[in-house]
């Protein structure tokens, strides 16, 4: 053990789909996630592989609060979220989480300004971020000023990734969750932005969740959470 504080803390975690089925029993429900124990530093950058279909959104889903376990206990940052009402898991999200979405989820017709002043609104306070810190924020990201009045719907494909790197950083979050966007980019622009991703981690001191489906990134991170080795195992991996 490390006296390092644990930024995320699984136990005898389950999650399944109401309607969730398995391949071979069609009436019979098998849980989406099982996992038994499972930690992380916080400070750490994990990146986590797991087929299609092996649970990787399911449990970034758990890990943001938006799904709850069906059983077990699941604590991020030192806090247990089963003890949280539905409001109080967003607003805890809103605050300590910033998520990258596979398809960056800007909102097309606002300019890159406003899709990040949004989400510094809905973070501490309710108030619109200081223009300088979303320009330092932009510049450290390789985007120029002069993007931060273009309307994301007019931006290259990398460009939209450092907006909505930069639109989950703006609240300083502890914790970032990001979930395979390098599918459309080359493979130096998908290294330069896990470089990219892995410095802000370590000025900014968050604990860094990739999620992807490609082994050859495994390399660039602290660790690496094979998902079928946990899930649904029948001892704890440690
Ligand atoms: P991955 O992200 O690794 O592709 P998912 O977490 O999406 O995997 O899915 C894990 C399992 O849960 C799969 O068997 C999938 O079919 C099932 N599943 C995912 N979402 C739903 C849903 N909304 N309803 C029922 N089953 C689901």
């Amino acid at each position: 053990m490390t006296n390092t504080p644990t930024a995320i803390e699984f136990e005898n975690v389950t999650f399944g789909y109401p309607n969730q089925t398995t391949r071979f029993k069609i009436d019979s429900p098998k849980n989406a996630i099982d996992i038994k124990k499972w930690h992380v530093d916080q400070g750490r950058s994990v990146f986590i592989s797991g087929e299609s279909g092996s649970g990787k959104s399911t449990l970034l889903n758990l890990i943001c609060g938006t799904l709850v376990p069906t059983s077990g206990k699941i604590s991020i940052l030192g806090q247990t979220f089963s003890k949280l009402s539905e409001r109080k898991r967003d607003r805890f999200r809103a605050l300590h989480i910033g998520v990258v979405f596979q398809q960056f989820n800007l909102i097309p017709y606002l300019t890159v300004k406003q899709n990040i002043e949004v989400a510094a609104f809905f973070g501490k306070g309710r108030k619109f971020a200081p223009t300088s810190s979303i320009i330092n924020l932009c510049s450290q990201l390789n985007l120029a000023s002069e993007l931060l009045q273009k309307p994301a719907n007019q931006l290259s494909v990398g460009q939209q990734q450092r907006v909505a790197i930069a639109r989950a950083l703006i609240n300083q979050p502890e914790l970032l969750v990001v979930d395979e966007p390098t599918s459309a980019l080359d493979t130096s622009a998908r290294d330069g932005f896990i470089k990219l991703l892995l410095a802000c981690a370590k000025q900014y001191r968050f604990t860094l969740l990739f999620v992807s489906h490609d082994l050859s990134l495994a390399n660039y991170f602290d660790q690496h959470l094979k998902l079928a080795e946990i899930n649904h195992a029948q001892e704890v991996v440690e």
